[in-house]
């Protein structure tokens, strides 16, 4: 790609998939503009901080805090005073007690909060059976039977060149995005769950097939992305534009 090719998806992409400004969105959201509150849950596994968190900066319609786990989930603890629109999941730790389960279900079924589910994310929460059916798969950290089928142990490589394919051009997260080049890792041999809405995959030897996809959660929508490991990724226009729709789409604010 050219650099003026690269100028032209930049400004165009917004625009031709039907991406909001922010007094759009207010528009929709009632009657003043408000921005998308979206936390991002991280821990668990190392990143390139910085860089990972330009995918969520210089939006006018969104506002991020990290919520750096230090004991595995306690963002969950406590819901009472709850304002997040959407919660993106960077992380993978993997202890969240009954309590910390029910108040995340509570916030997806029940209050119909967004869910983003990025990259090593697909590997958090192991022992917590419910959270790849909330999800849509599960990166198994050591060999299990699920659902009684037996998984041996989850692979992953680095640095591949990938060609991703959008296989659902019509849903408002892929609108418009045509197969496109990543630098990214591969994860192979997750369970996923029979009833994702699929819209990228990737043929290569190293990774499963089915690397992006939606679903719902009681009143929860859902999109998980399994691309994401580091700067190569963060920077790439396309995965930049289907992190951001998916916040948007997951909030209800894209259609
Ligand atoms: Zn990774």
């Amino acid at each position: 790609m050219n650099a003026w090719t690269k100028v032209i998806l930049w400004t165009s992409l917004p625009i031709a998939t039907g991406l909001l400004c922010s007094c759009q969105v207010g528009l929709l959201r009632g009657s003043r503009p408000e921005k998308v509150k979206v936390v991002v849950v991280t821990g668990g596994h190392d990143f390139e901080h910085d860089p990972f968190f330009t995918l969520f900066q210089d939006y006018d319609d969104i506002e991020y805090v990290e919520a750096a786990q230090k004991d595995d989930s306690e963002l969950f603890e406590d819901i009472s005073r709850w304002k997040y629109d959407v919660i993106v999941l960077y992380n993978m730790t993997q202890n969240i007690s009954p309590r910390r389960q029910e108040n995340f279900k509570t916030l997806l079924r029940d209050k119909g909060v967004g869910l983003v589910v990025l990259h090593h994310a697909e590997a958090a929460f192991g022992n917590w059976d419910e959270y790849r059916k909330i999800i849509g798969a599960k990166y198994p950290l050591t060999d299990q039977m699920i659902d009684g089928v037996a998984y041996p142990t989850g692979t992953y490589q680095h640095d591949l060149d990938l060609t991703v394919h959008v296989v659902d051009p019509t849903h408002p997260i892929t609108r418009g995005i045509q197969d496109f080049e990543i630098h990214d890792e591969t994860y192979k041999g997750l369970w996923f769950a029979p009833d994702n809405n699929v819209l990228l995959t990737v043929d290569h030897p190293t990774s499963d097939k089915t690397i992006g996809w939606t679903r719902t959660y009681g009143n929860a929508r859902v999109c998980t992305l399994q691309g994401g490991h580091d700067p190569k990724a963060y920077e790439n226009i396309y995965y930049r534009a289907l992190v951001v729709r998916a916040i948007r789409w997951t909030a209800g604010v894209l259609k």
